[in-house]
């Protein structure tokens, strides 16, 4: 219990970058003021907050003195394995990146090589950031699912092949010696969100998630919603177009072959709007896309509607979403969303209003991510903050 209210504690300072008084902390979590005290001096100790000058309250009373985060406490490693590329970073405390590198995917897929290459340039990005190493209380590591959450294993990616029920977890943790968390990538960008993304991060939210895959990750109550087995939010076979292509999985029209960047980029070249070009590989349909979003920005009326098409089938997969969760909001991210916005953005509020079951009695909110297009990184190291600091954790690593 003890570590639970240290942790509420920690959660109430870190969600206010102006800084609490341990006055303001006694009245938010109902806890003693002896108690307070208690675990402000162990955050003090272990270098988790600072105090920072102090300010007092309309002039009454003797001032208090501020508690804030301290960013240089403590840091988090985050390692997004994407089919076209890995990127690494290293967050401080307040989920500031303060290292970046990135490593273009291995077209080999064997996994013992790949891992090797990880964790060499884990080992460059920490020895360029000058952090000392036993201030990086872990590893998260974020990967397309579905995953085996018990034993750190990404099962059999779809877009990864040859990663066959591949040990990372057990390996990373042998070969840095830190504790290495295993998420979804979709699941780790929500909690990027919440961790760094500011107020669109805060109370219940879907993160819609475009990557080379399409995937949500469900945030309620400031809560992730993991489920069962860690494998929340496939929502890639939801039919929004019955009588679209045909889908691996027996149905027509999932959100799976008609949003994601490579059937828009199949839909192009069909269509005679992008001429054909091999696009096997996550870095070639990476630059047919480009070519397409670009003749759609040049105004490029075939090219626009493949675009806003894909607009209108994403808005009714989110509507599915938001109808039955009742959520305060939607944000869109992954690393194809900064290609989409403006266009997006534009066309999906007004559907979204149109297919709301609620609309009636609120609005529903749509933004983009506010942490970039290396969200899941960063989302990779937010899952060890979040698993060390948070008050929802089972678990505190630091412990
Ligand atoms: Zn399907």
């Amino acid at each position: 219990m003890g570590d639970f209210n240290r942790s509420v504690i920690f959660d109430a300072i870190r969600r206010a970058p102006e800084g609490r008084s341990r006055v303001e902390l006694v009245e938010m979590t109902g806890l003693s003021t002896q108690t307070v005290s208690n675990i402000a001096r162990r955050l003090l100790d272990d270098e988790l907050i600072v105090e920072a000058g102090k300010a007092s309250a309309a002039g009454l009373g003797k001032p208090r003195t501020i508690l804030r985060l301290n960013p240089e406490g403590h840091y988090a490693a985050g390692v997004h394995i994407d089919p076209a590329v890995i990127t690494f970073v290293l967050l401080d405390l307040t989920g500031q990146v303060v290292a970046h590198n990135r490593l273009k995917t291995p077209t080999a897929a064997d996994p013992d090589h790949v891992m090797a290459r990880i964790h060499d340039r884990f080992e460059q990005l920490v020895a360029e950031s000058g952090v000392a190493r036993e201030k990086i209380v872990g590893l998260g590591l974020a990967a397309p699912g579905p995953i085996d959450q018990e034993r750190g294993i990404i099962v059999d990616p779809p877009n990864l092949h040859g990663w066959h029920r591949v040990p990372l977890r057990d390996a990373l943790e042998a070969s840095t010696g830190l504790p290495v968390l295993v998420d979804k990538d979709v699941t780790a960008a929500a909690v990027a969100e919440t961790w760094v993304g500011g107020e669109t991060g805060t109370g219940s939210f879907v993160f819609f998630y475009i990557g080379t895959g399409i995937g949500a990750g469900l945030v309620l109550g400031d809560e992730l919603m993991r489920g069962v087995s860690g494998n929340a939010g496939e929502i890639g076979h939801i039919v929004t177009d019955p009588d679209g292509p045909p889908c691996g999985c027996g149905q027509r029209g999932c959100i799976a072959v008609t949003i994601t960047p490579q059937s828009m980029v199949d839909e192009a070249e069909a269509t005679g709007v992008l001429a054909p070009a091999p696009h096997e590989t996550p870095r070639e349909i990476d630059a047919q896309f480009d070519l397409l979003c670009e003749a759609a920005s040049n105004g490029d009326a075939a090219a626009g509607a493949i675009l806003d098409r894909a607009a209108d089938r994403t808005a009714r997969a989110v509507a599915a979403l938001t109808n039955l969760l009742d959520v305060d909001r939607v944000v869109f991210g992954g690393p194809f969303w900064a290609r989409l916005e403006a266009r997006y953005l534009e066309r999906i509020p007004r559907l979204l209003d149109e297919y709301s079951a609620t609309s009636a009695v609120r609005g529903l909110g749509v933004a983009g991510t506010g942490v970039g297009d290396d969200v899941a990184a960063v989302g990779a190291a937010s899952l060890v903050l979040e698993r060390s600091f948070t008050p929802s954790a089972t678990r505190l690593l630091l412990d």
